[in-house]
């Protein structure tokens, strides 16, 4: 689409043109099944076994057989929490966040039925993991402690090496899984500094594909695979090996490491204008997250009393976008349980928006949302039934 702005990149992202050119010759001339057994299959073969070094490299992971290559983020967590349960069949206890994705949360919500207990951690207002919490309810009988790295919503970054030594202080038996979909790309990961056991990542979130992911698990844990039938992934992840999209995976990791520095500081510098030009010129903005730590190409932005959706529809208007927090359900919209467990405010909850940069969002985008956005928070503002409280905001912010 002809100028497109996409500020949507925690959703999914835009395939890197390397990506796509190192993945075409898999579709076509190197088509072989790895595990058959002419000469013809050996480059796809060769293919997967060095994706899975740099995926390795990626992670810092100790060895390349701690790492299964999977469809997606919601495949890799699904196969971690379930095959870990079921090797520990005898602990029932778990530990997650209340901000989890959906893909960990539904999971737990179903194991819960299967006679589960499960405590779910809170966070701050600025989202942030309260770590006393955590500390508290891990127990004798508790198999598996699972939160995320960073958070979809808010980017506010869970500080997963402290929470990796408070499980081996009250309980080293217990199994950590880490989704740490949001982070790949954007902060550097080391599973052996961080401590943890298993660790999930997706390829569409880092510029490679939709439909490749990939799951680190160390070699002191032993899984159940999730999809039972052939020997593929050592056994632990059966059906033939989607080799274009794990060479382009692998592509896509180095590509992200190459660039690390950049959304450090580039992308970080983009996203803090942008943040900065909507507080200063919009009195009814808000930063959901406060001074909580975040991964650098995130903001999640209240504007009170008025809807989101309104304003996503504006945007999109003008070809810009971005997301709320809110998903339409049955006709009523529900405020995200992340922003719920944060406590914002219900002035501000149903108009929360979230921008997620890339390093292909320019400065002229932000520029440009940057000077499109008071105008359209306006419009939206006059036909907000909450006219009394706005002029008070708007005197108390002195604008
Ligand atoms: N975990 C987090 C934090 C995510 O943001 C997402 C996707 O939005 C997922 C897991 C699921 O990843 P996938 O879409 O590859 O299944």
């Amino acid at each position: 689409m002809e100028n497109l702005i996409y500020l949507d990149n925690n959703a999914t992202t835009r395939v890197d043109d390397k990506v796509l050119e190192a993945m075409l010759p898999y579709f076509k001339e190197e088509y072989a099944n790895p595990s058959s057994m002419y000469d013809f299959a050996k480059h796809s073969g060769r293919a997967i076994f060095e994706a899975r070094g740099i995926i390795k490299d990626f992670f810092n992971a100790a060895n390349e057989k701690e790492i299964i290559f999977t469809s997606c983020g919601s495949e890799s967590a699904n196969m971690a929490i379930r095959g870990v349960l079921n090797m520990n069949k005898n602990k029932k206890h778990i530990v997650t966040t209340k901000v989890e994705h959906a893909c960990v949360l539904n999971l737990y919500q179903t194991l819960e039925k299967e006679g589960y207990t499960v405590d779910y951690i809170g966070v701050n207002s600025n989202g942030e993991i309260d770590l006393a919490q955590l500390e508290d309810a891990i127990h004798f009988d508790t198999a598996l402690v699972s939160v995320m790295y960073a958070n979809n919503e808010t980017g506010v970054i869970f500080p997963i090496q402290k929470i990796a030594e408070i499980i081996k202080r009250k309980n080293p038996q217990t199994k950590f899984f880490v989704d740490a979909v949001q982070v790949a790309g954007k902060i550097p990961i080391d599973v052996q500094e961080l401590g943890v056991d298993l660790l999930s990542i997706s390829g569409h979130k880092f510029h490679a594909p939709k439909g490749v992911g990939a799951l680190y698990c160390n070699s002191k844990t032993i899984l159940t695979p999730l999809i039972i039938g052939g020997h593929q992934e050592r056994g632990k992840r059966a059906g033939t090996e989607n080799v274009p999209y794990i060479v382009g995976l692998a592509k896509a990791a180095e590509i992200a490491t190459d660039f690390l520095k950049y959304e450090s500081t580039e992308v970080k510098r983009l996203r803090d204008k942008l943040e900065s030009g909507i507080l200063k010129n919009i009195y009814n903005a808000r930063l959901n997250t406060g001074a909580a730590y975040r991964v650098p190409n995130t903001t999640n932005i209240g504007f009170e009393y008025i809807e989101g959706e309104l304003i996503l529809l504006h945007l999109s208007d003008l070809g810009i976008c971005a997301s709320s927090g809110s998903a339409c359900t049955s006709g009523s919209l529900e405020p995200s349980h992340v922003l719920r467990a944060m406590n914002v405010p219900f002035t501000a909850i149903h108009g929360s928006i979230r921008f997620s940069l890339s390093k292909y969002t320019t400065e002229k985008d932000v520029d440009y949302v940057n000077e499109v956005l008071p105008g359209i928070i306006e419009k939206i503002r006059l036909i907000s039934p909450y006219q009394d409280e706005l002029a008070e905001l708007k005197k108390l912010k002195n604008m």
